[in-house]
This record gives C-alpha cells, sequence and structure tokens, in this order.
C-alpha cells in the first residue's frame, strides 16, 4: 500500500525544498492500492467524504500529549507558578487601584508586576522564566476584570460573570505563549519538548498552551485555523431531546443511552477519595492518593468525551439540520439531580454537535427553552397540558396517537426548529412579496 498524499503546487514547492515544515502537508484518510488499482472506488470515496467547497475557516484547538523530561517538567512547573504569581499579583493590583479610586493603564500593570517586579528581591525570580508567559498571565487577569466589569455594566451579554478567582497552586497548571514556527515545541528556557503527533497540524497554530493536568500528563493545545469541510447535502432533519434516562431522543425514534459515566465509577472513585482524606497532610503517601482521585477522574472525564464525540459526529453526519432544546443546565444542577445531571454532560455534547455542524457546512439550532414540547401533540398538534414526569407514554385524546413522551418531545423541538429556521430564511423564499427583508427576520414566531 503505498501512501497517497495531496500536496499542492506550493506545498511541492515546499516539499521540493526540503523544508522540515509538517503544516504543509495534508495525509488523507484512504490508500491507493497498486496491486489492485480500482479507480471507481476511489472516485466514490471522493465524492463521499471528500469537502465539495470549502467556505470559511473556524477558530479550533488541537491537543497533544507532551513528554517533557524530569528536568524540563522542573522548569515548566516553574513557569507555571511564576504565571500564577503575576496573574494573581495584576489582579491584587488592580483591585487595590480600583478601591483607592484611581485609574491604572494595562501597560502599568504589566511594568509593575512583571519589570519592575523582577528587580525586587522576593519576586527575582520571574526573570528565571519565560517572559512570554508571563505577559500573556498578565493579559488573561486583564481580560477576567474587563469582562467581570463588562457583566457588572451590562455590556457583556449572557450569563452574569463573577469576579475573577486568583489562581491556585493545585489542580490543573497551564502557561499561554505565543505563535511558533517548525515542528518542534520549543519553550523558552525550557527547551525543546517531546511531543506526540497523533494527526497533522491543519494550520501554523497563533497561540499554544502548555497543559499540567492534574493527574501529572502533560499536553499542549494549539489554536489554528481549519477550513470548513462541508459533506454533500442530504434530506433528513432532526429534533433531539435530551434527558437523563436516555441521553438523547430523535425525532426518528432513535434512542441513544445515558452510559452515566461517572456513576459507573462511583465506588472506585468514593474509595480513592477515603483513601486520600486519610492521609497526613503534606504526605508523600497524600501525593499519591491524589494522583490516583486524579486518574480516575481523568477516565471518567474521557470517556464521556469520547462518547460525546461520537454522537454528536453522528448525528451531524446523517442530518442537515439537527435541532435541540436551549438548555437551562445552571438551574438543574441546583437540584438532587445535580450529579446526573453533571455526569450526562449535556452542554458539552450540544457544544460538539453546534461545532461539528459549522465543520461540516451543516445547520445547528437551539429552539426556546420554554416552547411546551412535552405539552403538544406532534400529530394534530393539540395542546394536551402538562403532565407529571412519571407519564413516559401517553395518548392525545384528540387524534388517538399514542405517543412516546421523549421522542414527541423530538418531533415538536424538530417542528419548532423548522419553523424558525424558515422564519428567518423567509426574505430569500419569496422574494416577489417579501415586505421584512431576510436581516430582519429572525425574530421568533410568537413575537410577532
Ligand atoms: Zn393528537
Amino acid at each position: 500500500m503505498a501512501a497517497f498524499r495531496i500536496v499542492s503546487s506550493q506545498q511541492r514547492s515546499m516539499l521540493a525544498s526540503r523544508t522540515p515544515c509538517r503544516y504543509f502537508v495534508t495525509k488523507t484518510k484512504w490508500a491507493y492500492s497498486e496491486e489492485t488499482t480500482c479507480l471507481p472506488h476511489l472516485v466514490v470515496a471522493l465524492i463521499c467524504h471528500r469537502p465539495v467547497a470549502c467556505s470559511g475557516t473556524v477558530l479550533a484547538r488541537y491537543r497533544y500529549r507532551i513528554y517533557p523530561s524530569p528536568g524540563q517538567g522542573h522548569a515548566l512547573a516553574r513557569a507555571f507558578g511564576c504565571a500564577r504569581v503575576v496573574f494573581n499579583d495584576s489582579l491584587r493590583l488592580r483591585e487595590m487601584c480600583h478601591a483607592a479610586g484611581e485609574k491604572i493603564t494595562d501597560t502599568e500593570v504589566q511594568r509593575r508586576v512583571i519589570t519592575l517586579a523582577k528587580f525586587t528581591e522576593e519576586r527575582a525570580w520571574l526573570a528565571e522564566v519565560p517572559s512570554v508567559a508571563l505577559v500573556q498571565a498578565c493579559n488573561d487577569a486583564r481580560r477576567a476584570y474587563r469582562n467581570w466589569f463588562d457583566s457588572l455594566s451590562g455590556k457583556r451579554k449572557g450569563r452574569r460573570i463573577g469576579h475573577p478567582r486568583f489562581r491556585s497552586k493545585r489542580g490543573r497548571q497551564s502557561i499561554r505563549l505565543t505563535p511558533l514556527h517548525g515542528t518542534r515545541l520549543y519553550v523558552a528556557k525550557v527547551g525543546d519538548i517531546r511531543v506526540r503527533w497523533s494527526r497533522e497540524l491543519p494550520s501554523v497554530p497563533s497561540s499554544v498552551t502548555v497543559i499540567r493536568e492534574p493527574d501529572g500528563r502533560y499536553y499542549a493545545s494549539f489554536v489554528v485555523e481549519r477550513s470548513a469541510a462541508p459533506l454533500p447535502t442530504c434530506e433528513r432533519e432532526v429534533g433531539i431531546d435530551v434527558g437523563l434516562d436516555r441521553l438523547a431522543v430523535t425525532s426518528d425514534g432513535e434512542i441513544i443511552a445515558n452510559p452515566r459515566f461517572r456513576r459507573a465509577k462511583e465506588r472506585h472513585l468514593a474509595r480513592a477519595q477515603r483513601a486520600l482524606c486519610r492521609k497526613q497532610k503534606g504526605s508523600a503517601n497524600r501525593v499519591k492518593a491524589r494522583h490516583r482521585v486524579a486518574v480516575l477522574h481523568r477516565k471518567v472525564r474521557e470517556a464521556r468525551l469520547d462518547h460525546a464525540h461520537q454522537v454528536a459526529l453522528r448525528l451531524v453526519r446523517d442530518n442537515q439540520a439537527v435541532y435541540a432544546e436551549d438548555l437551562a443546565v445552571s438551574g438543574l444542577v441546583r437540584t438532587r439531580l445535580a450529579k446526573s445531571v453533571h455526569d450526562a454532560g449535556w452542554a458539552q455534547l450540544l457544544r460538539l454537535v453546534e461545532e461539528k455542524a459549522v465543520h461540516y457546512g451543516r445547520t445547528f439550532a437551539r429552539i426556546g427553552r420554554f416552547e411546551p414540547t412535552s405539552q403538544v401533540c406532534s400529530a394534530c398538534g393539540v395542546k394536551d397540558g402538562p403532565k407529571p414526569l412519571s407519564v413516559r407514554e401517553w395518548t392525545c385524546a384528540a387524534c388517538g396517537t399514542a405517543h412516546d413522551r421523549d421522542v414527541n418531545a423530538a418531533r415538536n423541538i424538530l417542528a419548532a426548529g423548522r419553523a424558525d429556521r424558515l422564519n428567518a430564511c423567509g426574505g430569500d423564499v419569496r422574494p416577489g412579496h417579501a415586505l421584512a427583508v431576510a436581516g430582519e427576520a429572525g425574530t421568533h414566531r410568537s413575537a410577532a
């Protein structure tokens, strides 16, 4: 099997000049066999799986496991610590200035917490780590403070943002660094870190974050521009109703079970956490026990994420449009279902569906959370009034259709999503009549 590589003329010249630059080669998913040169199959593969047209680019994160040597691990630990100190110092400084009623510019903050601090005795060690990590930590603090202020003043939309928290020694540690070139991951004052390039980066990254997870693993997370790869259009559209008993139910009646990954590890977690709390503070055994808890949490997290990726990809690949209910997760997690709600990971699942829909040129839309999806009969549209959650199946009094509660809700979500979408696109559909232009027609149908 000879691997088949696609390179454009520009890329070919890059390769010809033997530039050791991994970002310019795209490895394709299929291989070309020399024994059975099966051209029709290749053509079919081209039609089915390759992008039909390219429209726009989106920013994406690509994460790779990295393996710093023990010495590099120490150097990274110092960098994490210094970035944390700079972040906390600049938050504290802004707070003090705000309390004293004086204005301070961003450059002045940076000058005081980095440049001047390096000359003081108690912050002299700031000079031992990559300065770009410190500047980025300072920028992060500025952004966090700004977001909080904008949220207070109403300039920033969406959920209320709390006061920025001080960074902690415990848990996930990270530093952000600026663009790098070539195939290496070079961190100033740390050196070249070994990276396991599990897949090609789609473009030259604009920034990289070096992360240490609580379980001791290191990762590099690159921000890259990725061009959309639209799939051929298809007819199917689907509404999904997410829940706890069943993770998702589609309007076609397909049921996606809720694997409850955390529930499955509950006993292991409880045992590990019990062991941890019995260990003496500051002891080596406590470190080991904490590591064991972190590993269990990672396993749960990774299993859940992998499952969500698979479900999301299937939904987006099989349907031209996916509609879901806009959820109020923050309200639900204050109930006694909290653990189960977190375990289901609805928000993560819907976020992945949305991202994949953008990437594959499909539509994803959320419908209003106050749409009475479980009260209305999806067959005749008669509103039957609210039903207790225990009612899983019911028969419509008006038309006699037997409904599964979740499938009926999913069908209603599909109908509501379609109606919203047609409203929003209405300006283009009938240009002869249209009084309203497409730009203005995104309002909800009940608002008219
Ligand atoms: Zn009915």
